[in-house]
């Protein structure tokens, strides 16, 4: 077995106390009190931000018709649905997607440098099924786009599909669901999927005088190749006599930025919070390593990774890489049951010594790789790992070197201040650029079922987002609810999110898949949990949530706390492996009659 807990390093006292108090000096130069108001969405007069550079124009006659699905989203979590449901012999399969084709983030999301951050051998979906092993351990983004595109054409979903279409309403009508959408459909269907994603709509900062700006602007997830020249491999040609200025260093900045720092006249990056960056160690695939891989190897290896992550011992590491190293302190952003037999205190301060010495070395590497020792200070993180997305680059630190690269620290002034007609303003100082590119991130949380932009009803005509107001949001496994029967969820809702989320979204895909094709099996019309079901569901995300408000209370604000202000986290405290076992054994065993009762 592979050791998962490293020695516990030593620190004095004082250093200890040092640490504490520089990462809560750190978090408080950062904390605004407008949080989340602070940004604004891609819409109304900020509408093109958000607006599709790929898609050509469709026109198409309004659909009337039936079909056995209808899944909400094309991006992996609706393509994995799509292909289970497609497995278990369902025929008519309508994915709908807002998007030109299917891809979901990967589809949007062309920006240079773009790269998967998990291994791909994980990541990528139903590899063995679409016949394909990824050309690098992380792969570029468009050898995952031309996958989900795979996925599409392996299980046939493209003949059905509904593209460039937005769902506006879902109702249950006489035994099933009526689907309109914003090109006037009005379809039917025996059962929907939700998966319109968790990070797919563009924010941007709300900062004075953005629409004074007389320069370019844009946001990375809608790259504008047609004014920077070049694509997702780089040679941004037509930024050669540019003055450009990048906003945010989370981890889609970490990719963009060293094809920027290559091919601009100058670049101006501005940083508010530094990123946590690790080693990338990226590398094209070994062809003899993949022709030894033995059916079943996919899924075996992201069993492993899930367990090394989690913290739970295994014979061998499979990945290997920066994440998996990690491991002893992801614990904090992961559920996990592998550590149950620690007394919580002895752990707790075990993992804060193994979280300061991996912080250190992180900002010991970035002292080394970067010549400029006061840049290199800014770019040094100060908080827990995990407070940040963690990102990883061998690129990222480096170009900083260039002389034509400067990092431009807002921390103190809560971000960028303004913009004038040609400048952005930070401390009083005034940055003249012929470009803005806000690699400013996406909302969080606030899918169109969450808002209410995408009303739901069911069986007595309330809205899901009603009923979840009045009694709190309430389902079984986080998949189905009572009151809207043959509604499916996937997503991060009351169950056990990991670092590979595409993993946890097929897992909810076959559980589904399965769930229907035994009501199909029976002949049950309705699947829908029982209310005694869906309250010890409940109950048990209540009783089991792992007690993480004081970690997100400490650290910097982003999106991972709030803002700063933590809100409580709801999720299967003993993770993802556990969960995901529950669930099988839920479906093999008397389990499934909770939710296939009714027969009628
Ligand atoms: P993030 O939300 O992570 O980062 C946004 C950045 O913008 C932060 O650095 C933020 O600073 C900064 N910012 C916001 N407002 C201002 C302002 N007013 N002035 C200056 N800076 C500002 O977005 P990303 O697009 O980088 O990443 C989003 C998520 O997408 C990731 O967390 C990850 O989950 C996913 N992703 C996944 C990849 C993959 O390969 N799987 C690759 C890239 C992204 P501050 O931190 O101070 O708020």
């Amino acid at each position: 077995m592979s050791t998962f807990l490293p020695p516990i390093p030593e620190f004095s006292d004082a250093e200890v106390d040092a640490l504490r108090q520089r990462y809560r000096a750190e978090r408080e130069r950062r904390v605004r009190p407008d949080g989340n108001a602070q940004y604004q969405r891609a819409e109304g007069r900020f509408g093109y931000y958000a607006e599709d550079p790929h898609a050509t124009e469709l026109d198409r006659e309004p659909l009337q018709d039936r079909v056995d699905a209808v899944v909400l989203g094309g991006g992996f979590g609706g393509l994995c649905a799509g292909a289970r449901l497609r497995q278990a012999g369902l025929e008519r399969i309508r994915i709908i997607e807002k998007g030109g084709d299917f891809g979901g983030t990967w589809y949007w999301n062309r920006y240079p440098g773009i790269h998967c951050d998990i291994e791909s051998y994980v990541y990528l979906p139903l590899l063995e099924e679409v016949g394909y092993v990824p050309r690098w351990k992380y792969s570029p983004g468009e050898e995952i786009r031309q996958h989900a595109m795979a996925i599409g054409r392996t299980f046939d979903l493209y003949r059905d599909a509904c593209l460039q279409t937005g769902v506006t309403e879902l109702r249950w009508d006489d035994g099933e669901w009526v689907v309109r959408t914003d090109r006037g459909d009005a379809m039917r269907a025996s059962y929907v999927v939700v998966s319109n994603g968790t990070l797919d709509h563009p924010k941007l900062p709300g900062i004075p005088g953005v629409e004074s700006f007389r320069g370019h602007t844009f946001h990375t997830s809608r790259w504008d190749y047609g004014y920077t020249g070049g694509g997702p491999v780089g040679g941004l040609s037509g930024l050669a006599d540019k003055r450009v200025a990048l906003i945010g260093t989370g981890a889609t900045a970490i990719q963009v930025v060293p094809h920027l720092a290559r091919d601009a006249a100058q670049l101006h990056v501005f940083q508010r919070t530094p990123s946590s960056v690790d080693v990338r160690g990226n590398r094209p695939t070994d062809p003899e390593w993949a022709a030894s891989l033995e059916p079943g190897w996919h899924a075996r290896r992201r069993e492993n990774f899930q367990a090394v992550v989690t913290g739970h011992p295994v014979e061998e590491d499979l990945v290997g890489d920066a994440w998996t190293a990690s491991a002893p302190v992801l614990g904090k952003i992961i559920a996990t049951d592998a550590r149950a037999d620690w007394d919580v205190a002895e752990w707790e301060r075990a993992e804060e010594l193994l979280d300061f010495a991996k912080m250190n070395r992180l900002r010991a590497q970035v002292a080394d790789v970067v010549d400029d020792p006061a840049t290199a200070e800014l770019l040094k993180p100060w908080y827990r790992y995990g407070c940040k997305r963690p990102t990883f680059s061998d690129e990222y630190l480096q170009a900083f070197n260039r002389p034509t690269v400067t990092l431009v620290d807002t921390a103190d002034s809560g971000g960028v201040e303004r913009f004038t007609e040609g400048a952005l303003v930070v401390g009083g100082q005034e940055y003249e650029v012929d470009c803005v590119i806000f690699a400013t991130g996406f909302e969080v949380g606030k899918s169109d079922v969450m808002t209410g932009r995408l009303p739901v009803r069911g069986r007595d005509g309330t809205t899901l987002l009603d009923s979840w107001r009045e009694n709190g949001v309430r389902t079984l496994h986080g998949v189905c609810s009572s009151g809207f029967p043959n509604l499916f969820h996937l997503g991060s809702l009351q169950n056990a999110p990991s670092v590979n989320f595409v993993h946890v979204l097929d897992e909810q895909a076959v559980h589904i898949a399965e769930v229907v094709a035994e009501a199909r099996r029976r002949g049950v019309k309705c699947v829908e949990p029982t209310a005694e079901a869906e309250a010890a569901w409940v109950a048990t995300i209540e009783e089991s949530s792992p007690e993480r408000a004081w970690f997100d209370a400490e650290c910097t604000p982003g999106y991972y706390n709030n803002e700063g202000s933590a809100r409580p986290r709801r999720t299967f405290g003993p993770g993802p492996a556990a969960f995901h076992r529950l669930l099988r054994d839920w479906r093999s065993g008397d389990g499934i009659d909770e939710v296939l009762g009714d027969a009628s």
